[in-house]
């Protein structure tokens, strides 16, 4: 999150100043075979260097929030160091991906490479379910009783056999609920916070709410908009690169400077466009909330849950229309609290 923001000003000041243009003669002059990657290369390095530092004082300060410093900075280091060099391979690959699709299909890159990503976008979302149930973190919740109930819970709802996880990962401290994958892959995740404070009634109504996600396919329906969106602001920062370009000193799609610019509008668009994705989230948000207070018949244990999560994750009870529309995947406590004393 701090990463993608810093990335999106380094991004602006090289846009907006001769910085691009410098880089890609630099580039150009010191091989012009490798032009492409180096430039790329380049810029990537330089985000991550600012944003590395800036994601690891996020991370130390939100552990303290919520487990007042218990969890070695050491594994939080690693851990934002991973997902530095991470960002480095899917940056570099992005670059080259886009104007590969430049150089092959012109003006029609953005369909090009929206036809790649798509599919990527339902892979990422199957793989992160197979990953997580191999990773070691994963583990058996060990309260037998809890556990036995669960699986009835699991089975009597779906019909179907949905593993259900202690998960220990040091970035997911604070006491949280997912569900993960899809179809065989799929499997329910109970942050270890989770399982050691709270009761098993409030446990049980929470993953009858993740168990919701999973019958109605909501991750593969989510994949899906994803993949409509991404579409969607390619096509967008077409537009911008082709008729605003020339004023920035992007002369041609195939001008390296447009890779920024293109990086950019992209992201500026996905983010503009998030509202939609949120109301698909909150949709199925409360989706999941009926079909909880249905399969559990406990409002009791949903009310008590709701708010302990609120309190921990310090939501905000009154949040405004554009917090709402621009932050929230969930509706705020008081619609939630509310809709189950409907019932
Ligand atoms: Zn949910």
């Amino acid at each position: 999150m701090v990463g993608l923001a810093v990335g999106a000003a380094w991004l602006a000041i090289v846009v907006f100043s001769p910085a691009g243009r410098w880089v890609a003669d630099w580039a150009w002059s010191a091989s012009p075979g490798w032009a492409v990657l180096l430039f790329v290369t380049a810029l990537v390095v330089v985000w991550e260097a600012v944003a590395l530092p800036a994601s690891v004082f996020a991370a130390v300060r939100g552990e303290r929030r919520f487990r007042k410093g218990d969890v070695a900075v050491s594994s939080l280091l690693i851990a934002q160091f991973r997902d530095t060099c991470t960002g480095i391979v899917i940056a570099i690959a992005g670059g080259l991906v886009v104007y590969g699709a430049i150089a092959l299909a012109g003006g029609w890159w953005w369909l090009v490479v929206g036809g790649l990503g798509a599919p990527m976008v339902v892979v990422a979302t199957a793989v992160a379910g197979v990953t997580v149930r191999a990773a070691a973190d994963g583990l058996p919740v060990p309260r037998e009783a809890l556990t036995d109930r669960l699986s009835a819970l699991v089975e009597r709802a779906s019909g179907r056999r949905v593993p259900v996880r202690e998960w220990t990962d040091p970035a997911s401290a604070a006491p949280t609920a997912l569900v993960t994958g899809v179809g065989p892959s799929g499997a329910i995740l109970l942050s270890r916070s989770m399982v050691a404070d709270w009761s098993d009634d409030e446990i049980a109504v929470v993953v009858a709410h993740e168990l919701s996600h999973h019958v109605h396919h909501d991750l593969w329906r989510k994949a899906a908009l994803d993949a409509l969106v991404l579409v969607a602001a390619l096509g967008a920062a077409h537009v911008v690169t082709v008729t605003a370009g020339p004023g920035l000193d992007v002369q041609a799609l195939a001008d390296l400077t447009a890779l920024p610019l293109i990086g950019l509008t992209a992201w500026l668009a996905w983010w503009g466009l998030r509202p939609i994705r949120l109301a698909q989230s909150r949709a199925h948000e409360r989706a999941a909330d009926r079909y909880a207070l249905s399969v559990t018949g406990n409002p009791e244990a949903f009310r008590t849950a709701i708010r302990r999560l609120a309190a921990q994750h310090l939501a905000e009870e009154r949040p405004s229309t554009v917090t709402r529309l621009f932050f929230h995947r969930h509706p705020t406590v008081e619609e939630r609290l509310t809709a189950s004393l409907k019932r």
